[in-house]
């Protein structure tokens, strides 16, 4: 099934067996539980197999929404799937904002934790 999937600069073929888009946490709970090797895909930006597997990868772009703005403690609660641009925009209409953003508004905030990417700053 992934054999023609590629990343987004086209320069890497993923070799995973299948890939599971869920909607839902349930769907996604159950999905899991059946299988043995898993690897989360993000948006696809990264260059190389960091996010490829041998065994299943499951996307969550069906699951980007926010869940919690928490003024008092100024966080905010995000599912695994959002992109930087859609919370910068939500945020944005809330009136605050992140310290620092990917330079492309479709990377997932998700795939850029797990790579430590860092865009800059007030320090960059
Ligand atoms: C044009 C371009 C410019 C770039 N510029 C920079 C730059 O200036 N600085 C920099 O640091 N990087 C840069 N990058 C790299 C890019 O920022 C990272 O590859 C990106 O942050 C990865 O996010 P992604 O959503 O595409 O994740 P993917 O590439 O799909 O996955 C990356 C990793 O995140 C994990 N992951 C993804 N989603 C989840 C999840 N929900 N739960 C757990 N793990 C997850 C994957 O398993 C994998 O290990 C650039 C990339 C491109 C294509």
């Amino acid at each position: 099934m992934m054999q023609e999937e590629r990343n987004w600069a086209g320069n890497y073929r993923y070799g995973a067996a299948e890939l599971f888009e869920p909607g839902r946490m349930e769907q996604l709970q159950e999905w899991v539980a059946k299988r043995h090797k898993i690897r989360a895909l993000g948006s696809r930006h990264s260059f190389n197999n960091i996010a490829d597997t041998l065994g299943s990868l499951v996307s969550l772009k069906k699951m980007n929404q926010v869940l919690e703005l928490d003024h008092s403690r100024g966080t905010v609660t995000v599912e695994g799937g959002i992109r930087y641009g859609e919370l910068a925009s939500y945020l944005h209409a809330n009136k605050y904002a992140l310290h620092n953003l990917a330079t492309l508004p479709h990377i997932t905030i998700a795939g850029g934790c797990a790579t430590r990417t860092w865009f800059g700053g007030p320090d960059w």
